[in-house]
């Protein structure tokens, strides 16, 4: 019997048609962090049940309903990532990374696995960028991550995002404003959902996280967290506000944002956009103080931020963001016979370990086709070796783009090939105005 031929439900490929737009956002995302003194760090794809439900929250969307978790053959429970925060501290723990200078500042890129109803902007397998600061309690840390995400926003061109703002306290606090909100939440209790009057004892502040558009349009009016800050939760959101002032980073404050996660303490952000639906968070994050403990580990007050790369690419293509494609191929060698495609296989042995782009005939096809493949691939040149060129030790070698042609000996193409394309390069440079003054010395001394 036929398989389904398939991907699973809410999950998806890349082909490599766009493939080169992640690879170009991962390195360049990566780039920026390092500036910002942030080292990669790859933790497993799946972890121990509880890493999650300890961090995340047992009365979260997240852990109520969206973690793919099974038991292993051993019997033990585990669960695909929800998200890298977690795997990301769990490390920082089990390494004794507290014993390093601190902070300690790591990044990621890392699938993630939620059960969620599938739509533009919310899949089931997704990935995300991520990056925490772990061991500081200052806000200039807060001001600082807050900075990177919006540096990479800005790096890439993305306009007309908001960055929302919000302090959601301490426990301390907290207390406090539970009580006001179970006492709102309390006279309207016979219309939030059966999940919310559950949270309402439990965790009373998850309701204004609630999707369920009757819950939502309830906690429209709710307390707001912000008017029950306590003095130490207030001056650091005040601090955090200073330095994002002097960093020149707009921001508006947004009571109503209290994050999906429980680990959330004091800051928290969100990067919101209106050009791509329903679902328009791009990056969300925050300080998480009290995680390390509450798994088990030394405290470490800390922060981070997770970044859609779905979402992101979805933003980068509704405002048009060109990113740069890869190279093309730089020659393309067509044969006819053995001899030729073995002459051909070893002069693009030695041009690719110079680093060149060079293709030639693997599938048979006959000169015509080749011919036609390489217009389509868009070989910048091709040159033809047949039994004429083998005997000859003469080829041509054809400026795809000109269609200029030029002798070259069939023995020290792949020694001169590299000097003929770049004397065509400048020649073409400074035949462009729009190039004057462009520094020659340095693209002569660069890869072709
Ligand atoms: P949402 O409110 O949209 O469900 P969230 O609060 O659950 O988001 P986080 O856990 O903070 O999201 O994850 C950080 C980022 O990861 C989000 O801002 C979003 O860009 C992305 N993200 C979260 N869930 C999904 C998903 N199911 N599919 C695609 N991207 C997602
Ligand atoms: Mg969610």
């Amino acid at each position: 019997m036929a398989i389904d031929i398939q991907a699973v439900k809410g999950t998806q490929d890349t082909l490599p048609r766009d493939s080169y737009k992640i690879r170009f956002l991962e390195q360049t995302i990566a780039d920026i962090a390092i500036k910002y003194g942030f080292g990669e760090i790859r933790t497993p794809v799946f972890e121990y049940t509880e890493l999650f439900s300890r961090s995340v929250g047992s009365t979260t969307d997240v852990v109520q309903k969206e973690m793919y978790t099974f038991e292993d053959r051993a019997g033990r429970s585990i669960t695909l990532r929800p998200e890298g925060t977690a795997g990301a501290m769990r490390a920082f723990l089990e390494h004794g990374l507290y014993n390093e200078p601190m902070p300690q500042k790591v990044f990621y890129f890392t699938s993630c696995y939620r059960y969620e109803k599938p739509q533009a902007g919310r899949l089931r397998e997704f990935h995300q960028f991520g990056a925490e600061s772990f061991g500081t309690e200052s806000p200039a840390a807060d001001a600082e991550i807050i900075g990177l995400a919006n540096e990479v926003f800005d790096f890439l061109g993305i306009k007309n995002l908001s960055l929302q703002l919000n302090s959601i306290g301490c426990p301390q606090c907290r207390e406090k404003y539970h009580r006001a909100l179970k006492d709102y939440f309390k006279i309207e209790q016979s219309e939030l959902c059966g999940t919310c009057v559950d949270r309402l004892q439990k965790n009373p502040m998850r309701i204004l996280d609630c999707k369920s558009p009757v819950c939502s349009q309830i906690a429209k009016d709710a307390p707001k967290m912000i008017d029950y800050l306590c003095e130490a939760c207030n001056d650091h959101f005040d601090i955090v506000q200073k330095y994002l002032k002097e960093m020149c980073i707009e921001y508006e404050i947004n009571p109503s944002i209290v994050r999906g996660l429980d680990y959330y303490t004091k800051t928290v952000f969100e990067f919101v956009s209106d050009e791509i639906g329903a679902q328009g968070t791009v990056c969300g994050g925050g300080r998480y103080d009290g995680l390390a403990e509450e798994i088990g580990g030394v405290h470490t007050p800390s922060l981070g931020f997770a970044m859609g790369m779905e979402r992101l690419m979805l933003l980068i293509d509704a405002q048009n963001i060109e990113l740069p494609r890869e190279e093309n191929c730089n020659l393309y060698i067509a044969t006819t016979g053995e001899k030729a495609s073995l002459k051909a296989a070893q002069i693009a042995a030695d041009l690719r370990s110079e680093g060149v782009f060079v293709l030639f005939d693997v599938v048979g096809r006959s000169i015509k086709a080749q011919m036609k493949y390489a217009g389509k691939i868009g070989a910048l040149y091709t040159v033809v070796i047949g039994d004429d060129e083998i005997k000859s030790g003469q080829a041509k070698l054809k400026n795809m783009e000109t269609g200029d042609l030029q002798d070259i000996k069939v023995e020290s193409i792949a020694d001169d090939f590299s000097s003929i394309a770049m004397q065509d390069t400048v020649e073409k440079l400074s035949l462009d105005s729009n190039f004057d003054g462009i520094d020659l010395g340095s693209l002569l001394g660069g890869n072709l």
